[in-house]
């Protein structure tokens, strides 16, 4: 849904929501001439904007429709990479391993689909993937690399995109960044936070994540729509590893819930067992810009959601990964849990509506949310 109405009319926009979704429609809104303000419920964001892999993820993406987002999203964040170095954002490409015959056959199913050039994709056998990556240096049969894949640094993404857009503006009226304040109410053309401010605008822009009750809470038959639910994660992330990973790296694990790999060969995958099957695990594995690794993760779809974090997950996260690297993981230093909200019903790939006149919400984008932000944020304006 294009909001072609209420973007016509518009000169200053106010954003809720400081997360990925919501700086990406300030980048967009900044270059679209609007004047933004952004208001965020703490003190810097804390959602799933910051707590997620950094993985601009193209290799996993449906063919059609969710392809094409991811791609225009790719574009978007390597252009602003290339203006906004604090991104962190580096062509890296992934490398998706098989270590299962059933596994490989599949990877091979999907390099051979009429998209496989646009999302970069080669099969490799154990020696090319240990070309492309000297890291992984465990027992597999084969990889699949997707040159497409990308990462970013999701614990600086939002300082830094947020500092371009003060950069780019030559006085506050440009760009304004409120942070410590909770939107409580929604007016005609303007909101108000929890410190009792208002704040006008010809167009609301609601980002509020996983955050479904509040102030957007009156909103639920509008998510009811397209199915939005929320989904828990698990991660973690160790101390500093000398050697380089090349590539982020996937597992077989990952061929499960990437809608790319819905292909026949996925029936012959043998089912998840044990802690895997239980806690709904894939192995995904990127190395941070000083050398850490992030590793993930785990899903949990039924609310209410766990408040502690389940350690036998995080052992078979750290047995898969060793299998594949050959070597110990460095020691865990954190970890942690995430939410984001999906949709779940039909065609959409995430939520938009016009819940009012002028207001616009915009949530759902689920596991894909980083990668596609700024082709969302996009879509929205145009
Ligand atoms: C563990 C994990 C790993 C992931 N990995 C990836 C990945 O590698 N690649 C990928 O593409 N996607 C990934 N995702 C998904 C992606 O992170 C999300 O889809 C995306 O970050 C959602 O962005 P958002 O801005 O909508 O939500 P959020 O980041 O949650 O931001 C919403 C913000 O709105 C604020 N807010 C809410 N209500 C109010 C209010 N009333 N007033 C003011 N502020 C308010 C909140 O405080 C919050 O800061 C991952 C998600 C998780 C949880």
């Amino acid at each position: 849904m294009t909001i072609v109405v209420a973007v016509a009319r518009t000169q200053r926009i106010v954003v809720v929501g400081g997360g990925v979704l919501g700086t990406m429609h300030a980048v967009m809104a900044r270059r679209r001439g609007f004047e933004v303000v952004q208001l965020e419920r703490e003190a810097e964001a804390r959602g799933a904007s910051v707590r997620n892999f950094g993985l601009v993820w193209v290799s996993g993406r449906k063919p059609g429709a969710e392809l094409a987002l991811a791609l225009r999203a790719r574009e978007l964040w390597e252009e602003l990479g290339g203006r906004v170095p604090g991104l962190g954002f580096r062509a890296a490409g992934s490398l998706t391993i098989a270590t299962e015959d059933a596994e490989l056959r599949l990877l091979k199913e999907a390099a051979g689909l009429p998209d496989a050039d646009q999302r970069g994709f080669e099969l490799l056998d154990p020696d090319g993937v240990r070309t492309v990556n000297p890291a992984l240096r465990g027992e597999f049969a084969g990889g699949l690399l997707c040159r497409a894949d990308a990462i970013v640094e999701p614990r600086k993404v939002l300082p830094a995109l947020r500092g371009y857009l003060a950069a780019s503006s030559e006085d506050d009226s440009g760009y304004q960044w409120l942070p410590g304040r909770e939107v409580t109410e929604i007016a005609p053309n303007a909101v108000r936070d929890h410190t009792g401010a208002w704040h006008q605008c010809d167009l609301v822009i609601l980002c509020p994540g996983a955050a479904l009750t509040g102030v957007v809470g009156r909103y639920q038959s509008f998510l009811a729509r397209d199915g939005v639910r929320r989904v828990r994660l698990q991660m973690m992330q160790t101390a500093p590893m000398a050697q380089r990973v090349t590539t982020s790296v996937a597992d077989g694990d990952s061929l499960r819930y990437y809608p790319a790999y819905d292909l026949p060969g996925r029936s012959q995958l043998a089912p998840q067992s044990g802690t895997a099957a239980r806690t709904r695990a894939q192995l995904l594995l990127v190395q941070r810009a000083d050398g850490a690794l992030t590793i993930g993760d785990t899903h949990e779809y039924d609310e209410p959601f766990a408040f502690d974090v389940d350690s036998d997950a995080y052992d078979h996260l750290a047995a898969r990964a060793e299998a594949l690297l050959g070597a110990p993981i460095p020691r865990v230093q954190r970890r942690w849990a995430g939410v984001y909200s999906e949709v779940t019903l039909g065609q959409a790939l995430y939520h938009r509506s016009e819940v009012e006149p002028g207001v616009v919400l915009v949530t759902g984008p689920g596991g894909r949310g980083m990668t596609c932000s700024p082709a969302i944020a996009e879509e929205t304006f145009f």
